[in-house]
């Protein structure tokens, strides 16, 4: 693993960015759909299988308690990293099973008719339907706080709605996946637990960009996904604050998730084992733990200013192009950058960019109910990781130009 940061030499961690496609050198800019993975992860995993593999929790032979130790240093990595407990790690399949999760044992056992789930016009389709299947349960009823023209939440708006509301729980994402606007989490966090509301918040597009600090931050629930944080697909993290984990009920019931069961009656275990019905992932869960460790071992810092550097450095580039707009203008954002071109659609223009070897997105990005607020079906999407070259940003600015001027 690379010691400084040096972009250059980080990109050697990462063996699928030396590849080529369409006869270019891979621009891979689509880093909040999937991030790329390090050696250290690939590494990790391959290990597992090779070495350490067999079921948890049954075994009490040597090889299985290898495996066991291995599953539950990942849950110890990945508790540091957020500052929590490792009791209140639930390993799960990504950010969108982590919300489902909540809504259907937290929230289905707490909403009654009337009462409020608040969540903002900004959230991806696994921050609202999961609480859609759990309102139509119960009674409960949706708001949604509404954004700006910069596509920040209104905060005056947010707040009137707390305040006018039985609003029993709000969910918010960290960072919006489509316009890259960083949302004042820990303001808002506060102000709904003076109000009493139970929060939970959407990292999966802040938890690649930055340290998180769950203590600091002080939301009840926090999800995200280990494969955006250059980990591997299938595995991800609810966090919950022990006293609420503790009264949840299960969400699926199986081996594992125990104490004791008759044909009658069954007794669950503590969490987090509660939630982790079934063989969990633990090639996964491993690969994740390395790569929180991969992540964390970088100066995130220096990440950071480099990411942000390649977003105003894309942003400047595209904005003197003519016909450009883009979507997203917040003054605190992460590397996300969405924009449309007058009269050409996106997918033409990503098609375009990837006959270039430039790997963006041209879609909703799941989140159809912003588009709608945005007038747009669907926008392009480029979104910078700290392995990306000021010169994949040139790639990208030349070939929507040329975009540009083949569809005049
Ligand atoms: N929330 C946000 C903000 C996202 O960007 C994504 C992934 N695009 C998700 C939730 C869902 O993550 P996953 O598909 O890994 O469950």
């Amino acid at each position: 693993m690379s010691s400084t940061f040096e972009p250059e030499a980080i990109r050697r961690d990462f063996p699928i960015l030396a590849k080529s496609f369409r006869g270019k050198p891979l621009a891979y800019l689509d880093n909040a759909a999937t991030a790329q993975k390090p050696d250290a992860v690939i590494d990790a995993i391959a290990s597992y299988y090779r070495e350490s593999n067999a079921n948890v929790h049954r075994g009490i032979y040597a090889l299985a308690e290898e495996a066991e130790v291995a599953y539950h240093d990942a849950r110890k990595l990945v508790a540091r990293h957020l500052n929590v407990d490792q009791e209140e790690i639930v390993f799960v399949r990504g950010t969108t099973e982590a919300l489902n999760l909540v809504a259907q044992t937290y929230a289905r056992e707490n909403l009654s008719e009337g009462d409020v789930v608040l969540l903002t016009a900004m959230e991806h389709h696994a921050n609202v339907v999961p609480w859609q299947m759990v309102t139509e349960r119960t009674g409960a009823v949706i708001k949604v706080a509404p954004i700006d023209d910069r596509g920040c939440i209104d905060l005056d708006a947010l707040w009137a709605l707390l305040d006018a509301n039985p609003v029993k729980l709000l969910s918010l994402t960290h960072v919006s996946n489509s316009l890259g606007t960083i949302n004042p989490v820990s303001e808002i966090v506060s102000e709904a637990r003076k109000r009493g509301v139970v929060t939970v918040v959407d990292g999966a597009q802040s938890a690649p960009h930055g340290p998180i600090d769950l203590k600091a931050l002080g939301c009840d629930f926090f999800a995200f996904s280990g494969h955006k944080l250059f980990g591997p697909m299938g595995i991800g993290v609810l966090f919950g604050r022990k006293e609420l984990l503790a009264e949840m009920p299960p969400y699926h019931g199986g081996g594992d998730m125990i104490d004791e069961v008759t044909f009658e009656k069954t007794t669950f275990a503590e969490p987090p084992q509660r939630f982790e019905a079934g063989t969990p992932n633990v090639a996964g869960a491993i690969g994740l733990g390395a790569a929180v460790e991969y992540f964390r071992g970088l100066d995130l810092d220096a990440v950071a200013a480099h990411e942000q550097s390649l977003h105003d450095q894309a942003q400047a580039g595209l904005e003197s192009l003519p016909g450009v707009t883009i979507h997203g203008k917040a003054p605190d954002k992460a590397a996300v950058l969405s924009f449309s071109l007058e009269g050409i659609h996106p997918a033409d223009v990503a098609t375009f960019l990837d006959s270039q070897g430039i790997a963006v997105r041209a879609g909703h990005h799941c989140c159809q109910p912003l588009m709608e607020i945005l007038g747009v079906p669907a926008t392009v999407r480029a979104s910078f990781a700290f392995y990306n070259l000021p010169e994949e940003v040139n790639r990208l600015v030349d070939t929507v130009r040329k975009t540009i001027d083949c569809f005049k």
